[in-house]
């Protein structure tokens, strides 16, 4: 039919059906996978590729190998086994060897197997007995109308919804590609094409669907991430200069004392590490910490202060490692809001976090006379309707919360600073919830709980402009980690026995059982069981999970943090704002069901005093996953390389808590794989947008276009 399609029609909107060889008949299956016209077709890329250039023979196959082969049909078996279900064995023969095709109660592959003399099987090849097999293998019969020229090449091998059959898709890409390649636009302008050395796009599309070698399609697709990643970057940018020139509150520091110093302005906030601070806003931060700032903090502070005084919207993520001290540096940016006469809010992904900020943040305002009111789901409605009058009527000056802070009946009249604790957990709802709320347009700081990965800081956040804090407060000791089997645990609990006498205080984690928090907390109560009868009957043994009232959870933290017990039985909430610094030791129970960036946020909870400090992880280490994450524990306690291993491990999606809600899905780009390509593109964005911010100049008017597609993304994940 698309032969008779005249050519001035033809377009990227052209319905499936008129490509050759789909029709009216295939369109369906086709639809169905979400191709409707041309254009998806050609975008939908191959999920790998099968080099049959050089097959390799049977008799060459090793196992564990994943391998295509080529050969004949020598028998096959159909055998029922119980329960009604069927294995169908094949036997498939090259000249050189012959190897066993099984498959596991499919009983289609008996009737596709049938009529075929000569197939291709794609799949993982393991020892049989003397045989070797390949379970359940991909396959394709080979027809008589392929001659070797034309099977001798790389083929795609698409993603498929059931009914489409690898062939169709195959014709339709091929048909796509030769009729409407050429109609793509090309939204990158020629100079950026020449300075990257980047191929015209419907060459690209070509070499992905119809690779002419492995270099043509590795090239390709470079180009593609490249544009997707470039797409991303402009969007991000584009919205960092937005905010950056949208009206904002510019606090007044300098009244507020800042500038009483005597300093020239400009200066005020150009702290270098080892110099004192000056300035009463600075002075009043010296009275209020009961420590001496570490140079990072310093200048972090200062950053924000600088953002704080700007008369456009500060939109700032503040990274740091565990007991880097964010929460002092959050406590500095509140002062100077409150000090300008504005309240101040900070938002927290869990109760019990909420809490310990509460907790700590009225330790340090209390005696500057500053009210902090605490907003969590919890609490009694005396207590809530306290909290929401003083917050409503500005006489508490820092809200301190969860979610509850953002519901409807929260009133903040002069609310100029939100600061979010992050802890990778804040929902990306949440935090669009935060902007719709419709607060005016104040500072927004975010604060992770651990390092970020560089790709992932980029590819999320290159809207906000980046602070670190790469120095720990002095006189930290690194923990000492060691992975143990479970059959070791009488060693542990010996040496644990032996820090207890010695006055140090030991934590226990329990092992993950299940999302549900009433079997975590059973979970608790059986290894507080265990070690309080059985293991330590001498000792002061506590337990604490999610499940205690806030009142219980208190008095059991106070307990142990006045050293009333000696061991802390808990559930993953202790990994949270938990502050114990005679506590030494961690033992983490099935440490192999932690994520790596849970670990090391739960470790984080020792070693914050002058005694050295263990993490023992005790572990029946079974797969790979897990042994790499306790090895990536036991060999460093720097969180910007474990989150890096995070990242290969996990996956951007699992790690940022963004895999079901389609953020960051790209087309082609991997945030792991490509990460080099991300930084170039990022530089390349960088000097279009200081060229053309509004992307206007018309060799940028694909690009304008193109990047829209990020722009709902940006308002899903970020806060503004
Ligand atoms: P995190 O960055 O993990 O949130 P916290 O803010 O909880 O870290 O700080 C960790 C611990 O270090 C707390 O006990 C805090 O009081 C202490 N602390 C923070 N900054 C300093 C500092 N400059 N000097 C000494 N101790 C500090
Ligand atoms: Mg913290």
């Amino acid at each position: 039919m698309s032969e008779s399609a005249d050519r001035r029609t033809r377009s990227l909107d052209t319905e499936v059906q008129f490509l050759k060889g789909v029709g009216p008949k295939l369109a369906p299956l086709f639809n169905k996978a979400g191709l409707k016209v041309v254009r998806d077709v050609l975008f939908h890329f191959p999920r790998r590729y099968e080099d049959r250039t050089k097959l390799p023979p049977i008799d060459s196959l090793r196992p564990g190998m994943q391998a295509t082969v080529r050969g004949r049909l020598a028998g096959v078996d159909r055998r029922p086994i119980r329960g009604g279900r069927v294995i169908i064995t094949a036997y498939l023969t090259d000249g050189s060897g012959s190897i066993q095709l099984t498959w596991f109660n499919q009983p289609w592959v008996a009737k596709r197997l049938e009529s075929a003399e000569e197939i291709i099987a794609y799949g993982t090849v393991k020892q049989s007995g003397l045989l070797l097999e390949m379970p359940s293998p991909e396959f394709e019969t080979v027809g008589d109308d392929e001659d070797a020229e034309a099977f001798a090449r790389i083929w795609p091998v698409y993603p498929l919804t059931e009914g489409l059959p690898q062939k169709s898709m195959r014709r339709a890409a091929r048909a796509a590609v030769e009729g409407y390649a050429g109609l793509v636009e090309e939204i990158l302008p020629a100079s950026l094409r020449r300075e990257y050395g980047l191929r015209d796009v419907a060459w690209c599309l070509r070499q992905m669907h119809l690779p002419e070698s492995e270099s043509a399609r590795r090239e390709a697709r470079q180009r593609l991430v490249f544009e997707e990643f470039l797409l991303l970057q402009l969007a991000l940018q584009q919205r960092r200069a937005e905010v950056h020139t949208e009206p904002g509150i510019a606090f007044d520091l300098d009244a507020a004392g800042a500038g009483e110093s005597g300093l020239p302005a400009g200066n005020l906030f150009a702290v270098s590490p080892d110099s004192q601070p000056r300035g009463s806003l600075w002075d009043e931060v010296n009275r209020m910490l009961p420590f001496e700032l570490t140079g990072a903090q310093k200048r972090v502070i200062g950053e924000i202060w600088s953002d704080m005084r700007s008369p456009h919207p500060m939109n700032r993520l503040v990274q740091g490692d565990v007991g880097s001290g964010k929460t002092a540096v959050a406590a500095c940016a509140m002062l100077a809001a409150v000090r300008c006469g504005y309240q101040a809010a900070l938002m927290a992904p869990t109760e019990i976090l909420a809490e310990q900020h509460f907790t700590v943040l009225r330790r340090l305002f209390d005696p500057l006379g500053v009210e902090v009111a605490l907003l969590v789901g919890k609490q009694t409605p005396t207590q809530r309707k306290k909290a929401l009058d003083h917050t409503a009527t500005g006489i508490a000056k820092i809200a301190v919360g969860t979610h509850a802070l953002i519901q409807s009946d929260v009133k903040f009249p002069r609310l100029g600073l939100v600061v979010i604790d992050e802890q990778h957990r804040f929902g990306v709802e949440q935090r669009v919830d935060l902007r719709r709320k419709g607060l005016g347009n104040p500072d927004v700081l975010v604060m992770t709980a651990t390092p970020i990965p560089r790709t992932l800081t980029m590819a999320i956040y290159g809207d906000l402009d980046q602070s670190i804090l790469d120095e720990l407060p002095p006189g930290r000791r690194p923990v000492k980690t060691h992975a143990k089997l479970p059959s070791q645990r009488d060693q542990v609990y010996a040496g644990v026995r032996k820090l207890i006498a010695e006055g140090r205080q030991a934590y226990f984690v329990c092992p993950m059982v299940a999302e549900s928090e009433s079997t975590q907390a059973q979970a608790a109560q059986d290894l507080h069981y265990r070690l309080s009868n059985d293991v330590f009957p001498d000792l002061r043994v506590g337990l604490l999970h999610g499940q205690l009232k806030a009142k219980e959870k208190e008095e059991v933290m106070a307990r142990f943090r006045d050293h009333e017990l000696d061991i802390l039985v808990a559930t993953t909430v202790i990994e949270v704002g938990v502050d114990v610094p005679n506590a030494s030791v961690m033992v983490i129970e099935d440490a192999n069901r932690f994520g790596l960036s849970q670990l090391h946020q739960l470790r984080g909870r020792v070693g914050r005093g002058a005694h050295q400090s263990y993490c023992i992880l005790i572990a029946d280490v079974t797969s790979e996953d897990a042994r790499a994450r306790i090895d990536a524990m036991v060999e460093t306690s720097d969180g910007f390389k474990i989150a890096e291993v995070d990242l290969r491990l996990r996956g951007p999606g699992e790690l940022t808590g963004t895999r079901q809600s389609g953020v960051l899905s790209f087309q082609v780009a991997d945030l792991v794989q490509d990460a080099k390509l991300l930084e170039e593109a990022r530089q390349a964005a960088q000097r279009i947008i200081a060229d053309d911010l509004g992307l206007t100049k018309p060799e940028h008017a694909g690009l304008r276009e193109a990047s829209r597609r990020f722009r709902p993304e940006l308002a899903a994940v970020v806060v503004s």
